[in-house]
């Protein structure tokens, strides 16, 4: 029987429950245990496809096409699993489901009620996501005291009334703040929120304290005394160098341990960190350092936004980087600063160029004057989505002299459209239901044989990894597989999965001439319609020039780097 854990959020939203709830899911597996993480969203929006435009911040992607909170991308970094759509819930699909269910005659007349009928709603949510896992963990987004967050909290005292206290515990993650003109720690907030959980019926077993300092042992004394919460379960969480190093953290403060006895039961295993921590140390104090530029247009929202726009990329140079044992300076290039190419000097103190994705006009012309510079100046280069899309409008423009040649996201009339939206495609993504026209989700390529791309995919064993995610695509019968890719399939040909969300593709009229010219189209996805679409090019007289029409920051993990990310690196270094 699965074992459910809730974590909630007290005092503040930001603290970190996702990387705590990814830390106690990595924890629990390395005991052994087969375990899952759930994300329940208490906002009304049915997707964060939605909740965010696509122009601002980056939306994480899952196999099956899920536009989802980035929390889902904390688990799967941290648990190296693939976590699939189903996994996280919003208000907004609960409500749905409830009323599309009333207005099917499925509640035969019934009064339908916030209680019991959402809440039912949220825990076969919750088992249908822990099918088949030892446990599963179940993050309630936002803050205790939200009245959001109420049919979440009620559904997690409703669970544990079936099943019994031993089968359902809660962490409630809080937040304690050390005010600079007092230069203490404070507990108040942090025993209020205690109160507030049990209004809701619920008692905490476990406190994690997150603040910027470990919690000494006088301040856990006083939240027991006053929250009746025995001390030993009070767990210090205090800012860490690296999200990477909270689970050995918390492996330290036993916290595991003290999870598992909660559930009544036993480590399976012996818990190994000991790759992780090597790992985690390389973060921390990395052999040598290189500065690697990224160039978007997303830099005149501040720093801070730009870094969450592409957190998923910073996190796979990350992972390269561990791997590699070197740390990575990323600098944010304006690209609209690249338009006037007296800056593009600038870029020789980078050991490598990255053009990351991204929608619409703005900065093209930067982006792709730095793609040129890469290219001639021989500087690696790793074009994702967007930087493939224009990868190929540079060596059109440049190389095969198709002057003013142009994706149609920025000039409709352009004469030539090397990059374009395909009719057919369309078609497609709207059979699948997305509502949009995004290609989105994993989908299978066939990799070139000979290329630096099929090495690199080789080389970190991903081709026999992806097969699984194929068998699951397949399974979930999406029409992700043409005939033409199922017989690739069988075949056994050289194919691996990366995750995809965009419009635009590369013009299959226009991939003889730029073959010819010598640009390498290294793996290609096949439609039904027989139509091939173009995922990875590469460049042969290079140290490194390749880009993909995919995401694979989105498959990347520590311990298990995307094989692109780590061939860059590699080059850079
Ligand atoms: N704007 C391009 C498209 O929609 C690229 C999208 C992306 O980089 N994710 O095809």
């Amino acid at each position: 029987m699965t074992k459910f854990i809730f974590v909630s959020g007290g005092v503040l939203s930001g603290v970190g429950k996702g990387v705590i709830t990814a830390s106690l899911g990595k924890i629990l597996t390395e005991y052994g245990y087969k375990t899952t993480l759930i994300k329940a969203d208490p906002y009304i929006n049915y997707d964060a496809g939605t909740l965010r435009p696509t122009e601002h911040g980056e939306v994480w992607v899952t196999d099956d096409g899920g536009e989802i909170d980035q929390d889902l991308g904390t688990y799967e970094r941290f648990l190296n699993q693939d976590v699939p759509k189903k996994n996280n819930m919003t208000s907004g699909q609960i409500y749905k489901s409830v009323i599309d269910r009333e207005r099917s005659g499925a509640y035969l007349g019934k009064t339908v009620q916030f209680i019991p009928h959402i809440p039912e709603e949220i825990i076969s949510r919750i088992k249908f996501a822990a099918h088949g896992y030892d446990i599963a963990i179940i993050e309630i987004g936002g803050t205790i005291g939200d009245d959001e967050n109420i049919p979440f909290l009620f559904a997690s005292k409703k669970l544990e009334r079936e099943l019994g206290f031993e089968n359902v515990a809660h962490v409630m993650v809080t937040f304690l703040p050390i005010p600079r003109h007092l230069g203490e720690m404070k507990t108040k907030p942090t025993q209020q929120a205690i109160k507030l959980l049990r209004q809701e019926g619920l008692v905490p077993d476990f406190i994690m304290c997150r603040a910027d300092k470990p919690i000494d042992e006088v301040r856990k004394k006083k939240i027991d005394a006053s929250a009746h919460i025995t001390s030993e379960n009070i767990i210090s969480a205090p800012n860490l160098q690296t999200v990477y190093e909270v689970p050995l953290h918390l492996h330290a403060e036993s916290f595991g341990k003290k999870v598992i006895k909660r559930l009544g039961l036993k480590e399976k295993k012996e818990a190994d960190f000991s790759a992780w921590a090597k790992l985690v140390a390389r973060i921390k104090k990395p052999k040598s350092r290189i500065k690697i530029a990224i160039c978007g247009k997303y830099i005149e929202l501040g720093d801070y936004q730009i870094a969450d726009s592409y957190l998923s990329v910073q996190e796979a140079l990350i992972h390269a980087g561990a791997e590699l044992d070197v740390g990575i300076d990323v600098t944010w290039i304006n690209a609209l600063d690249m338009e006037d190419e007296k800056n593009l000097k600038k870029l020789d103190e980078y050991a490598g160029i990255i053009v990351p994705g991204g929608f619409g006009k703005v900065g093209i012309e930067g982006k792709i004057n730095v793609i040129k510079y890469a290219r001639i100046n021989k500087i690696p280069y790793l074009g994702l989505c967007y930087g493939m899309q224009l990868a190929c409008v540079e060596y059109a423009r440049n190389v095969c002299g198709m002057s003013g040649a142009n994706t149609t996201e920025v000039d409709q009339t352009v004469k030539y459209p090397i990059v374009d939206l395909l009719a057919e495609q369309k078609g497609v993504t709207q059979k699948e239901g997305y509502g949009g026209t995004m290609r989105l989700g994993g989908y299978p390529a066939v990799l070139q044989s000979g290329s630096k791309v099929l090495e690199l995919y080789k080389e970190a064993q991903r081709l026999e990894a992806d097969k699984k995610v194929i068998a699951q695509l397949l399974q979930d019968k999406t029409d992700r597989f043409s005939d033409a890719m199922m017989a690739a399939v069988k075949k056994d040909s050289n194919i691996i999965v990366e995750r995809h969300r965009h419009r635009y593709e590369i013009n299959p009229e226009y991939v003889d001439k730029l073959s010819e010219a010598g640009l390498l189209f290294s793996g290609y996805h096949m439609r039904d319609d027989k139509t091939t679409l173009m995922e990875f090019i590469e460049l042969f007289d290079h140290p490194f020039f390749v880009a993909t029409q995919a995401h694979p920051e989105f498959k990347s993990r520590l311990g298990n780097p995307s094989p692109l990310f780590f061939g860059f690196v590699r080059a850079c270094l």
